[in-house]
């Protein structure tokens, strides 16, 4: 994440991992810098056209992708078209040069254009045997649709007379012509588009004609003499006939486009920064026409199918058609493998065409053929754009075939396609609108009755429903809601809230913070604007995209097949960063270990203390009036942590698992002060009404005795009402409450998530984290005498300074030597601390004498380095600081290199110069998210601890991080010499 500059235009460019100040500090360089960098002081012009057959068709920059493609083919013998590329050079010239063509520029078209004529026989300009071009833009990196292409480019009044005799078809040459001045006067003469279309529809209406296709070539000539009329009226000269003249016009439109609003906003939301594509080539490509006739055709084809990733030519064709035919949706194209009884010398050749693109790109490509009197021409060819699972089978094939390496193949599936096979989704098919979107907590999506409390989740969902639950936020208290439902959605709180740490630790969809819900837990409804939703009301979860919709909606299932099994191992014997878990059960622990984690990172073990039958005893710890009561409480609670550390340790034999002692507040572990005061007004309630009513016979006996029957059934029913008194209205009970309601206004704070909790809470109650550290030892010891390899982790959280975590320190050192004594046995294990607070990255090099390991917690990190509240910024300003590119991202969901990284790289490297082999690893939610992973990677981070649903994102993202170093200069490495140079 970065802050932009208001007037960055170009210069927007994405976070740069390595030396985060680069962006920042030096200006990047402009066009004329760079070029004029380029001549050194030589005053002859650099070259800046090529003929497709003599440019290096490797040079991407220089070319173009497209431009690229065309030379490549062209080397390769493929049947390209003759045509001259113009280069990006010619582009950022122009830029430099105030918008005005390099000097030299028309002469070397000029001469391109001439060799041009020779190959291919035809003239430029002539009515006779013409030339017509496709002048198409094409820059490094494909930007579909952004940058101006025009077709047909020399037609006029005379040389549409030679394409009339070529297509013999003058409907479609006055339709050619009519589409090349709107799409020219437009483009290159700013013309507006309206303007044409006004003159279209007027004759339309004139002859009664419904569709473009109904106007006849007269209709369409006659719309002709009218577009050259409007253009010498708006533009006060007449349509430039000379195509020279077109040519160069439409040179300089495309330049033109590269800094259209279009172009400009769609490189700044796909961050293509100048270094990756840098002014567009523009391409010059003779015309060649597939609607000469039946023995000619047009179409586009796949090397593979990028729906299934089948090894199959794949696309399709229209016979005697142009490639706009297909575009427009005149005609319906037919699938190509029709072709082979169409055309099958055609066929076969595509198929030859298909080995030799794959043989020579080492990729799928996606490519356009238009077939002319029976040759076949191909017009384009780009990597293919597949869906993941495609991607996948084909990495593997590919392999097979040894068209690529397992690098190659592992760098060809993105982390961010990957999390599409790892969860439900909704199906792609399904154009439903979302009712409110909220933040995209953790990933899949779900459908089921929504309910409003955790109880009636679970009864619902024990009576066989799905279920979604529905909350303003989640407390720990609602844990049992969360096994009961399908996905949770939440109308407060952020990513790193409880319901979405929850939720993702489960692998659950869930949305939170959706605002636009208004919750009323009482009358058990919600409402998004007018609309009701009542509890029992089918709802639809999207977590990966945090959107809610009305009703069940349909889903794809994931899918871990086979072939992205093998590609994750391959990915794990590139990678060098470890991958760990965030896991909290012995569930979730066999489960990560599944999914490849090479240990546990993080165990929270508050979320031990959740499950139902273990939150009264919590409470009644933490109510405890007395050290006695308090001690009687802790030794309900050890055997049930110790047995759950054991079946971790046993679920993670061989492998490193790292305990955090107990870090949030304890009043999370009470009900809250408002619910208790409610009750506690109802009790109160109810008890002055039953005081009354044992006085009413008394009352009635005064009043009047005669009532003798009426009094007597009065008498039972009082009598009646003192035995409910006494059973329900138990003045114990009051009292509990009301202590409880002390308690957690006593243990109330303002900032809980800057408060009591962490290690202040370990010091201030001891005997908690003496009971933890307690069951992770004698767990550990019970497991070595059965000849289980255990290998704890025991981390103390919020640690802010060295003094907090000797004391922590010298309690675990005590505690060893109880249990090795009653065991009999020595225990190996490590000590460490989490980094989650900005003084523990100041004296990281203090902490390290004492601790073996470190664990960056980057959703506190960020929290405490932005002064943001983890639990309300991401609903609250934090879209439309993204929106209005304040903040580039939200910080908690991606680390946020030039603050909270910088922090880290100061903690790294004091904690390396007291302890060069110090462990360190990351446990936030950043530790799953692929660019924040690779920044660890690039950091020097031990490992990345996730949660268990998106290890296989981060162990891929791991080995893309790698082979990216690979590629990286060696000066934009990091020098941890110069810890201070990441200032300046
Ligand atoms: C963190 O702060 O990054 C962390 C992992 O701890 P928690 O989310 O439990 O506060
Ligand atoms: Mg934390």
């Amino acid at each position: 994440m970065r802050l932009l500059h208001e007037n960055e235009g170009l210069r927007f460019c994405k976070h740069n991992l390595i030396t985060p100040t680069y962006q920042e500090a030096g200006p990047l360089p402009t066009f004329g810098k760079r070029v004029m960098e380029k001549r050194g002081g030589n005053m002859k012009s650099p070259k800046y056209v090529y003929l497709f057959e003599e440019a290096d068709g490797t040079n991407k920059k220089l070319l173009g992708g497209k431009g690229a493609g065309l030379s490549e083919m062209t080397h390769m013998g493929l049947p390209v078209p003759p045509g001259f590329i113009v280069t990006t050079e010619a582009c950022l010239e122009y830029y430099e040069n105030k918008k005005r063509l390099p000097k030299s520029l028309m002469e070397e078209v000029q001469i391109n254009l001439k060799r041009v004529e020779e190959k291919s026989g035809k003239v430029f300009g002539s009515s006779q045997n013409p030339l017509f071009f496709s002048v198409r833009s094409g820059a490094a990196l494909s930007m579909p649709g952004m940058m101006d292409t025009i077709l047909d480019l020399g037609l006029n009044d005379e040389t549409i007379e030679g394409l009339i005799q070529i297509t013999s078809d003058g409907r479609f040459a006055y339709d050619a012509y009519r589409r090349f001045i709107q799409l020219f006067g437009k483009i290159a003469l700013s013309v507006d588009e309206k303007e044409f279309d006004q003159i279209l529809n007027k004759t339309k209406e004139k002859i009664g004609a419904v569709d473009d296709t109904d106007l006849d070539a007269d209709s369409l000539k006659d719309i002709c003499k009218h577009y050259l009329g409007l253009i010498k009226k708006r533009t006060g000269t007449p349509f430039p006939a000379d195509p020279m003249i077109q040519l160069k016009l439409a040179i300089e439109a495309v330049f033109k486009s590269w800094m259209g609003k279009r172009a400009v906003d769609y490189r700044k939301e796909f961050k293509i920064t100048p270094q990756m594509a840098n002014g567009t080539a523009v391409n010059v490509c003779t015309m060649v026409f597939g609607n000469m006739g039946f023995d000619s055709a047009t179409g586009v084809a796949f090397t593979r199918d990028p729906g299934t990733g089948e090894n199959v030519l794949y696309g399709e064709y229209l016979v005697n058609a142009q490639g706009e035919d297909v575009v427009a949706g005149i005609r319906t194209p037919k699938p190509i493998q029709e072709m082979k009884k169409e055309m099958p010398k055609i066929y076969r050749e595509l198929e030859r065409v298909r080995r030799i693109l794959e043989e020579h790109f080492h990729e799928v490509q996606d490519f356009e053929f238009t077939v002319q009197k029976g040759t076949l021409y191909i017009l384009q060819t780009r990597n293919g754009k597949m869906n993941a699972q495609a991607i996948v089978r084909t990495s593997k094939e590919m392999v097979a075939e040894k068209l690529i390496d397992k690098e190659g193949a592992v760098q060809r599936l993105k982390p961010q396609e990957l999390e599409q096979l790892l969860h439900k989704r909704i199906d792609p098919n399904f154009k439903g609108k979302p009712i409110a979107v909220g933040l995209p907590a953790s990933p899949g999506a779900a459908s089921g009755k929504a309910i409003f409390d955790a109880d009636e989740a679970e009864r619902v969902g024990k009576l066989g429903h799905q279920v979604i639950l529905v909350r303003e936020e989640t407390k720990p208290e609602d844990i049992h809601g969360f096994f009961a439902s399908q996905g949770i959605l939440t109308s407060r709180g952020g990513k790193t809230s409880h319901a979405a740490v929850v939720a993702r630790g489960m692998g659950k969809p869930c949305v939170s913070g959706c605002e636009q819900l208004h919750i009323d837990p009482k009358a058990r409804e919600a409402t998004i604007g007018n609309l009701r939703i009542k509890e029992g009301d089918s709802i639809t979860i999207d977590g990966s995209r945090g959107e809610v919709y009305l009703g069940e909606v349909p889903t794809v299932e994931p899918e871990i097949s086979e072939n992205l099994l093998t590609l994750l191992r391959w990915a794990d014997e590139i990678r060098t960063t470890g991958v760990r878990a965030n896991a909290d059960t012995p569930e979730s622990a066999i489960k990560a270990r599944q999914l490849g984690a090479e240990g546990i990172g993080l165990c929270r073990t508050e979320r031990m203390f959740n499950a139902v039958d273990r939150l009264p005893i919590v409470r009644e710890m933490i109510l405890a009036g007395s050290k006695e009561k308090r001690a009687e409480a802790i030794a309900k609670l050890l055997p049930m942590q110790k047995n759950d550390f054991k079946a971790i340790f046993r679920a993670m034999a061989g492998l490193p698992v790292t305990i955090r002692l107990l870090d949030p507040p304890l009043h999370e572990f009470l009900p809250s002060a408002e619910e208790l005061a409610s009750e506690l007004r109802n009790l109160k309630e109810v008890e002055s009404a039953f005081s009354s009513m044992e006085t009413i016979s008394e009352a009635m006996r005064f009043l009047d005795p005669s009532f003798r029957e009426s009094l007597r059934a009065l008498d039972h029913m009082v009598a009646d009402i003192a035995e409910i008194k006494e059973k329900k209205l138990d003045k114990k009970l009051i009292r509990k409450q009301q202590e409880t309601f002390r308690k957690v206004q006593e243990m109330k704070e303002v900032n809980p998530m800057l408060g009591h909790r962490g290690v202040r809470l370990g010091i201030t109650y001891p005997e908690i984290y003496r009971m933890q550290i307690q069951g992770i030892l004698e767990a550990a010891a019970e497991l070595i005498k059965e000849g289980v390899d255990v290998q704890p982790e025991i981390m103390v959280p919020q640690v802010c300074t060295a003094q907090e975590l000797k004391w922590v320190y010298q309690l675990v050192k005590k505690v060893q030597k109880e249990v090795e004594q009653n065991y009999g046995i020595q225990i190996q294990f490590k000590f460490g601390t989490m980094i989650e607070v900005v003084r523990a990255c100041m004296r990281a090099g203090r902490l390290a004498e004492v601790a073996d390991f470190f664990s960056f917690g980057t959703n506190d990190l960020t929290q405490a380095t932005f002064s943001f509240s983890r639990e309300d910024a991401e609903n609250k300003f934090l879209p439309l600081y993204n929106q209005r590119k304040i903040l580039q991202d939200n910080p908690f969901e991606v680390l946020d290199v030039k603050g909270v990284g910088r922090l880290m790289m100061i903690a790294i490297e004091w904690g390396r110069r007291t302890k060069p082999d110090l462990k360190i690893g990351i446990c936030g939610e950043h530790g799953g998210h692929p660019e924040s992973v690779e920044f660890c990677h690039s950091i020097g981070l031990s490992y990345v601890s996730c949660s268990v649903p998106r290890l296989p994102v981060a162990r891929l993202a791991a080995a893309h991080a790698k082979l990216k170093e690979k590629e990286r200069k060696p000066p934009e490495k990091y020098d941890p010499d110069t810890t201070f140079n990441i200032f300046f």
